[in-house]
């Protein structure tokens, strides 16, 4: 049995007793291995465990507003934002309060309840194209949903995504693309059947591929948010647009990192083209576990119990993570957007700044409020194939040189950077001299 900690011991150690693990003074190193003997890996999402940085990852006791401190009490400007689910800071006050009262009326029924129908409606409002709306646990869970209600509405089989477009874990969009031109996908992972993927077609990003009257969706990520960020070139999503009307194929916007970050409307809105189906996720779920999708009411009503496209699942709609996710796009306002635009701006300023004075080569692509890294020359990437040409090894560097440094960027040279409500002015100064150091510690270990 574990001992219970002593709670004179834990203060004097600087522990946190809400993550008291028995042990007296906990490590970083110390929680992770005992991590590892209890969880593959020691990770419950595969990034975490720092593969591609090196390294062992920090172990995170508590946040507040843009910081995460570890369970040895070190606090770092966190950028990572659970992957931008996060996007009004952590520990927001209006999204605890959310959290505590519905947590208080009971966690789970079984039952329509109000707090689910109140973020549908709030989702609806803010983006037109989704006129119902069907939650549930992950972003995954929208994708994988989303493909089986394209499927089973139009009576077709084939899928369309694109190299570089990441759709969570849905075997069917886990593929490996070919280079190039678009290509039937190979399975991406081990696990997966070739039969499972031999109707998903890989297409390069930013083209828009010739479709024909077999292929039920094309499936695309409206700006690309996991191979850097990358936007679409103009003419590319009207162009899916008008390609999908010409054979009868829906058009599927995973908008699980843009959806309410690039702004209410999403990046349908802020560019234009309403898709037929949109997947949500991340930032609807006020970092409580969640996933929707929503689109034109024909369609979503062939979702069961109306129609014939099976969906359940025994938490969806769950009372406290959409208290949460509601709390959340209450306080997403105009000017919030606005006020998050301005600082993604100056984040990727200052960071081209100290990058550029220590002589290391990279870009900081901006659409809206996402900002991206780009560690190479020459023009910004449009697709996966001049993604990939960015330097992964500067990236490791750069991203333990930050650690150093109290900056927590993503243990990947592929995830946007995030800014939230909690990265003022007085935080972004912090980053800026704490990058300066980065950069140059990090050509330091490089040359
Ligand atoms: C994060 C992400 C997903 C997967 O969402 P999970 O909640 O992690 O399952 C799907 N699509 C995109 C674009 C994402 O960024």
């Amino acid at each position: 049995m574990i001992p219970y900690c002593d709670p004179s011991k834990c203060e004097a150690a600087g522990c946190v007793p809400t993550v008291c693990t028995g042990s007296g003074i906990p490590s970083n190193r110390e929680l992770f291995d005992r991590s590892c003997a209890a969880i593959p890996g020691g990770v419950n999402s595969s990034i975490r465990a720092f593969k591609s940085v090196g390294g062992s990852p920090y172990v995170v006791a508590r946040a507040q507003g843009p910081y995460v401190f570890d369970v040895e009490g070190t606090r770092y400007i966190d950028l990572v934002q659970s992957y931008g689910a996060v996007i009004v800071g952590h520990g927001h006050p209006a999204i605890t309060a959310a959290i505590t009262a519905a947590a208080a009326d009971g966690t789970s029924f079984g039952a329509p309840t109000p707090r689910e129908m109140k973020l549908a409606e709030a989702i609806r409002e803010r983006v037109p194209s989704c006129e119902r709306v069907r939650l549930m646990n992950s972003g995954t869970e929208a994708t994988s949903t989303a493909i089986r209600l394209a499927r089973g509405a139009t009576g077709r089989d084939r899928i369309v995504t694109f190299s570089g477009n990441f759709h969570g874990a849905t075997d069917a969009l886990l593929v490996a693309g070919g280079s190039g031109l678009a290509t039937l996908g190979l399975p991406g992972t081990a696990g997966i059947p070739n039969a499972t993927v031999a109707n998903t077609i890989v297409a390069p990003y930013n083209v828009v591929p010739q479709l024909d009257d077999q292929v039920a969706a094309v499936i695309v990520e409206p700006v690309a948010a996991n191979m850097g960020v990358v936007a679409p070139v103009a003419g590319f999503l009207s162009g899916l647009r008008a390609e999908c009307d010409r054979v009868g194929a829906l058009l599927i916007f995973d908008e699980v990192i843009t959806g309410f970050r690039l702004g209410s409307g999403g990046a349908q809105h802020h560019f234009g083209v309403r898709p037929d189906l949109t997947c949500f996720g991340k930032v609807i779920g006020g970092g409580l576990p969640i996933g929707a999708v929503g689109g034109r009411a024909d369609l979503m009503e062939v979702l069961t119990p109306i129609g014939k496209v099976f969906h359940a699942g025994t938490l969806a709609g769950n009372p406290i993570a959409t208290a949460a996710g509601l709390a959340v796009l209450n306080e997403l306002t105009p000017d919030v957007y606005a006020e998050l635009g301005r600082r993604a701006l100056r984040l990727s300023s200052l960071l081209s700044d100290a990058c550029s004075s220590a002589g290391l080569v990279a870009q900081f692509p901006v659409v809206g409020t996402l900002v991206g890294m780009y560690l190479g020359d020459g023009p910004l990437p449009t697709n996966f194939d001049q993604a990939k040409t960015t330097s992964e090894s500067t990236y490791a560097a750069l991203f333990r040189a930050a650690l150093a440094e109290g900056i927590a960027l993503a243990p990947g040279a592929y995830e946007a950077l995030f800014v939230g409500l909690g990265h003022d002015d007085t935080v972004l100064d912090q980053i800026s001299v704490a990058a300066h150091r980065a950069a140059a510690a990090a050509m330091r270990s490089l040359a």
